[in-house]
């Protein structure tokens, strides 16, 4: 009889290795400081770089979306889910990327499927940074086209697969913006003259470079220079955004093909109209200012130089995403659980995720946090790092 004894199974060996965790229900919305198990705790681990999750403007754009609208969209874009709303958040966002066009999908997960799965056939070559998201590695899997992975930034590697690549009709070099476990940005200055020199299309996932980098946050193509050069800009409205959704800003011709092709938009429904709403309002508050951007990063060059005063090794961070490399997935998972205790959530990574000594607690720095929340994150931080010998 069939049974589930082998995922069970599984799930035991996750146990031994301390890598099976249960999940965390948080009693508050997202935020700096929030509830759980009826404890506050400092907030170092979520995606919310601008806070705009609960930003009182965004928050009654989606409101006012739904008298408007309703709450769902009530189908896909193609047949009746394309609202004025969506349309707007796409022309806005298209302005703000400077780009000719943008494409809205459900997340930014089916953006990669939705993009890399249809712009790709058999005769094509896709080279990947080996350390590219998980939804690009399944957005290629989708693909007939012919593969190859370079050594994280390895341009070297780069230019000898652009090389080899000559007799593939299109080649299409794909790159995060910044990477999301070492929050190291991407060589885009380099990538883009190699794609230059070898005839091949530059596919950068800003996820979590957007409302991070570049002028109010517009993303790693403006904070190189580098537009008009990069053919194809993914990015995430449920990251700094705030709210849920990816998009793809690139050429008109490029929206028009995947208005036609791309499997997640065909095939799953639109975002309610309140999603929409919001990041359009999202968008603007970033278009209006740069107060939080400029806050963001003051924060981060703090709070990076203080750990790294300490004594913690922060790898090689340039970004919000600042990580403290403990070392082995059990040690790394109890330094995690100790300094929840301590009030602060910082989430733990490990194999095979990162490498299996590299280890490491990952703390994001918000535009919402406040001196006194960092300084209290930093002596938390010294005293339970003395515990574990990292400092
Ligand atoms: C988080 C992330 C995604 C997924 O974005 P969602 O909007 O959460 O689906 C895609 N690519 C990269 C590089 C990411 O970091």
């Amino acid at each position: 009889m069939a049974n589930w004894d082998q995922l069970g199974q599984e799930l035991e060996q996750l146990k031994e290795q301390g890598r099976y965790r249960p999940l965390s229900v948080w009693q508050s919305g997202s935020g700096t400081w929030m509830k759980i198990g009826g404890r506050r705790v400092l907030q170092m681990s979520s995606n919310n770089y601008l806070g705009f999750t609960d930003h009182p403007a965004i928050k009654q754009a989606a409101i006012d979306a739904i008298e408007q609208y309703g709450a769902g969209s009530g189908s896909v874009r193609t047949i009746t889910g394309t609202l004025s709303i969506h349309e707007q958040l796409e022309l806005e966002l298209a302005k703000f990327k400077q780009t000719e066009a943008v494409l809205v999908f459900q997340s930014g997960f089916t953006t990669n499927q939705g993009v890399l799965g249809s712009i790709l056939g058999e005769k094509d070559i896709v080279i990947s940074d080996a350390l590219n998201h998980a939804s690009i590695i399944d957005g290629i899997r989708l693909t007939r086209a012919a593969r190859e992975i370079y050594a994280h930034k390895d341009m070297d590697q780069l230019e000898a697969l652009l090389k080899r690549s000559s007799g593939y009709e299109k080649r299409v070099v794909v790159t995060d913006g910044v990477f999301s476990m070492d929050g190291d940005i991407a060589p885009l200055p380099a990538i883009v003259e190699l794609a230059e020199k070898y005839d091949a299309f530059v596919y950068v996932d800003d996820a979590h470079a957007s409302g991070v980098l570049g002028k109010n946050g517009k993303g790693s193509t403006d904070h190189f220079g580098l537009h008009g050069r990069v053919h194809i800009q993914v990015g995430t409205l449920s990251k700094a955004i705030g709210v849920v959704g990816g998009y793809v800003a690139c050429s008109q011709v490029l929206k028009d093909y995947l208005i036609h092709k791309a499997r997640p938009f065909l095939f799953s429904t639109s975002a309610p109209p309140a999603v929409a709403a919001a990041c359009l309002a999202a968008i603007q508050v970033l278009g209006q200012s740069s107060e939080l951007t400029d806050r963001l990063w003051n924060n981060t060059n703090s709070f990076r130089a203080a750990l790294q005063a300490i004594g913690f090794d922060t790898g090689v961070s340039e970004t919000p995403i600042i990580p403290i490399i403990v070392g082995d997935a059990a040690s790394t998972m109890k330094f995690s659980d100790r300094l929840l205790e301590e009030g602060i959530c910082a989430q733990g990574i490990v194999y095979p995720t990162v490498a299996a000594d590299k280890g490491r607690v990952r703390l994001i720095v918000t535009a919402k946090h406040t001196d006194e929340d960092l300084q209290f994150a930093t002596r938390v931080l010294q005293k339970v790092g003395q515990e574990f010998g990292l400092v």
